[in-house]
């Protein structure tokens, strides 16, 4: 692999690493002064971040981003600097969960339908028992709840929050609390919580290793097909931009 460090995917800077990269990336975030922002783009988010530019600075300020769709693993080899592969946001933080659970640490989960945090952070602490979950809450708040949450979650003391609101308002709710929260992670995780609280499952492991996870999405949940004709636009617009880039 050639020794550029992010790949800039129609202007969001996905950083070359792998699971095992990202997990160590984590590792340093955790003991590094202030909050540092994960996010996971697939190319839905990388088309939205093109049409609305305070989403597209706040994918572009993130301390690790990495690419959770195959479809912007797909556009990197376009470009000539290929990912190493997909990192899935649900998988990156099962991944953490592990890696903070041998060490102790704290979570806290932000989002979901009412009870669904509980849910998922019941059977977290039972998968992962070194982990602390030091609070819950639900994601379906009003703007005016929002100090009393920031404060719920800093007097909990947790050291990673999960914010699970779907894209892109969880990047925008992190990012807009960045400087009250003090937490030092902060990543959005969109849907996970349903599936650690057991209300939804992923794509079998089949699909996921062919880079089918979301045509298995597409036949189980149809009503996401509307959202997922972003792809074909995603498509015209990378092979657009690696041509204007390739002539200059
Ligand atoms: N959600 C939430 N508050 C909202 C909107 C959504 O907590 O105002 C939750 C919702 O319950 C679901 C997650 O956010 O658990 C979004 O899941 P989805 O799979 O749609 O995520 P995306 O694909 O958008 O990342």
């Amino acid at each position: 692999m050639d020794a550029i460090k992010k790949v800039d995917i129609l202007g969001v800077p996905v950083d070359r690493i792998d699971m095992e990269g990202a997990l160590a990336r984590v590792k340093e975030l955790l003991d590094t002064e202030g909050l540092s922002a994960i996010y996971t783009p697939n190319s839905e988010m990388v088309v939205s971040a093109v049409k609305d530019k305070e989403f597209m600075d706040i994918l572009r300020s993130g301390d690790l981003v990495v690419p959770d769709g195959i479809g912007v693993v797909y556009a990197s080899r376009i470009y000539g600097h290929p990912l190493p592969e997909r990192v899935a946001g649900f998988d990156l933080m099962v991944g953490m969960l592990e890696m903070l659970g041998r060490e102790g640490r704290s979570i806290y989960l932000l989002g979901g339908k009412p009870g669904i945090a509980e849910k998922a952070a019941d059977n977290i602490s039972r998968r992962f028992p070194g982990l602390k979950v030091k609070g819950t809450w639900h994601g379906y708040f009003k703007e005016g709840e929002v100090p009393g949450i920031v404060e719920h979650i800093n007097s909990s003391g947790a050291e990673v929050l999960f914010v699970a609101l779907g894209s892109p308002k969880q990047e925008k709710w992190i990012h807009s609390n960045r400087d009250r929260l003090r937490v030092r992670i902060a990543m959005g995780v969109g849907g996970s919580f349903d599936v650690l609280a057991g209300e939804a499952v992923r794509a079998p492991a089949f699909f996921r290793k062919i880079g089918l996870e979301w045509f298995y999405r597409l036949v189980t949940q149809p009503w996401r097909a509307a959202r997922m004709l972003s792809l074909p636009v995603f498509v015209i617009k990378v092979l657009a931009d690696s041509r204007r880039r390739g002539k200059k």
